[in-house]
């Protein structure tokens, strides 16, 4: 049997998938209980009196060419928080199955675990080490009961990024164990070649989520990718519900998948680089600031003598920055990279 099959919930192997209407563009839609008039003012070319295509072919093919793997790896949703939580429901049974966090790190892996009633296992950054992944602490944790391993890379809120044959390391030693999920929301802002993507043909217990929300600008139209073996991905599709992604999104988003789009994405990725860097220097240079630490996203965090004036003084200048004090970041705010007059404001704001 499978990893896949092996870890997955006993009662999603057996699910019978909804049976959604069939997609035949050649005949005459009478099947869906659809109207058959488009209304005025509906902008598509599809017309949203339609349901749109499950699983779009040129979403899924345009997300597939980017990211370097094939259309059959490759399950688009509503963000990678909609990948999180169809992973927890595949995998998590409530109040049997557990999945391992490092934190600090992005909140709704936790979330989606309570939701599911999945227990949460926390094996935290190393802090002293630039909050290095502590791989060894992981493999010591996993047990039957851990299903899902997730690693943010580069991670939300620290910034830095686990090498990537650190990430390989970890998903080989848990090959016959634990699904390894890497959640590369940010890896757009490193030069290109550090996805593990492509690493998912060959490590079945690998998984990869994408997302359009933040280099490429579309976190409205809410689109990501979960990227697993087309095993994992049959079973995802059972979860998610058939009609998820608009007609809207595919129309809108889809064009910007081809290689202009991509290569303008890059040109503005560029200049979130340039910015985080002058930020960084200009911080560095403020009395309120006590540390920061380097960021391989378009964020950076941040700890402050005095966090409360700090963000008391910056919504004082109209802006808003994230609270992200906790035990293992105290004092700490995290600044997502601004156009540079907003970053101006900002900074004179703290001088
Ligand atoms: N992962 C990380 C690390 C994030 O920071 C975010 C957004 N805050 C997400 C996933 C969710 O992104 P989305 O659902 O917009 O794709």
């Amino acid at each position: 049997m499978s990893l896949v099959a092996r870890l997955a919930r006993p009662e999603i192997l057996a699910l019978k998938a909804y049976s959604h209407a069939a997609w035949e563009p050649s005949l005459q839609r009478m099947h869906a209980n659809e109207l058959p008039w488009r209304v005025d003012g509906d902008p598509s070319v599809a017309g949203l009196n339609r349901y749109p295509e499950p699983q779009p072919p040129p979403l899924v093919e345009g997300m597939a060419q980017a990211y370097g793997v094939s259309p059959a790896e490759v399950l688009v949703g509503r963000g990678s928080d909609e990948a999180i939580d169809l992973l927890l429901r595949v995998f998590c049974r409530a109040g049997q199955d557990d999945i391992l966090v490092c934190p600090p790190t992005y909140s709704m892996y936790a979330v989606a675990a309570g939701i599911q009633g999945a227990g949460v296992v926390s094996v935290p950054l190393r802090a002293e080490q630039g909050f290095a992944l502590d791989v060894e602490g992981i493999l010591a944790r996993v047990d039957e009961r851990t299903k899902l391993v997730f690693v943010c890379s580069p991670n939300n809120p620290t910034g830095n990024a686990v090498p990537r044959g650190e990430l390989l390391r970890l998903a080989r030693a848990l090959a016959d164990r634990a699904m390894v999920v890497v959640d590369e929301a940010y890896v757009e802002f490193m030069p290109e070649g550090c996805s593990v993507a492509p690493e998912v043909a060959s490590l079945p217990n690998l998984v990869v989520m994408r997302t359009l929300s933040k280099s490429h600008g579309l976190a409205g139209a809410r689109c990501g990718a979960l990227i697993a073996t087309p095993e994992l991905i049959a079973l995802a599709r059972k979860v998610i519900p058939p009609y998820a992604i608009t007609e809207l999104t595919v129309e809108v988003v889809a064009p910007l998948l081809a290689p202009a789009g991509l290569s303008a994405m890059q040109g503005r990725v560029a200049r979130i680089l340039a910015e985080r860097e002058r930020l960084a220097v200009a911080l560095a240079a403020l009395p309120c600031v006590r540390r920061q630490w380097p960021s391989e996203g378009n964020f950076l965090l941040v700890e402050f003598t005095d966090a409360d004036d700090v963000l008391r003084r910056v919504r004082g200048a109209g802006l808003i920055i994230r609270d992200m004090r906790q035990p293992l970041l105290p004092h700490c705010l995290r600044i997502s990279i601004g156009t540079p007059e907003q970053n101006d404001i900002l900074l004179r704001s703290l001088q």
